[in-house]
């Protein structure tokens, strides 16, 4: 018995019927999606996107990170990305702790010393998506040509309201 048995057979059930075979891995309808890890955001479902449709990078609290404009810079010239959209989330758990809070509930957890683990946590979510959209769109190799938007997603009424 493994780790992993269950996710192996339903993955085994996944290829029987593979729908993206030959498919190139382009942004099909040209989008890219920065957003949240959280397990409550459908980045695909709630823009009405399906497989193929977008690239979309993820980690705590959605930020334009280093790695995340990586992947917007290469969407951008070599994917097919013409749209892009950063969606940080309400009662997302990178803005509602403070660093101190999330390092004590690591330690916590863990039993160890979690007081050095870097923590991109956000005082006023607004502010740093405005911050983050400007990043993306004055970066020199961001095309004027790609649009790019700061939505906040609802997790609660799963409406996204356009912020910047
Ligand atoms: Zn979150």
């Amino acid at each position: 018995m493994g780790d992993f048995d269950d996710l192996l057979s339903a993955n085994a059930d996944y290829a029987a019927d593979f729908q993206l075979k030959g498919f190139d891995g382009v942004a099909r309808a040209g989008v890219a999606i920065v957003t949240c890890m959280d397990s409550r955001i459908d980045p695909l479902g709630m823009l009405g996107l399906k497989p193929g449709d977008a690239k979309i990078f993820r980690n705590p609290g959605g930020r334009v990170t280093v790695a995340a404009m990586e992947a917007l810079v290469l969407g951008a010239h070599l994917l097919n990305v013409q749209r892009i959209l950063v969606i940080p989330h309400t009662r997302c758990a990178m803005a509602s702790n403070s660093e101190s809070e999330l390092r004590a509930r690591i330690g916590e957890s863990s039993g160890q010393d979690a007081s050095w683990l870097p923590l991109s946590v956000v005082d006023d979510q607004v502010r740093a998506l405005t911050e983050d959209v400007a990043k993306v769109r004055s970066h020199p190799l961001i095309p004027d040509t790609v649009a790019v938007g700061g939505f906040m997603y609802d997790v609660d009424s799963g409406r996204l309201d356009q912020k910047v």
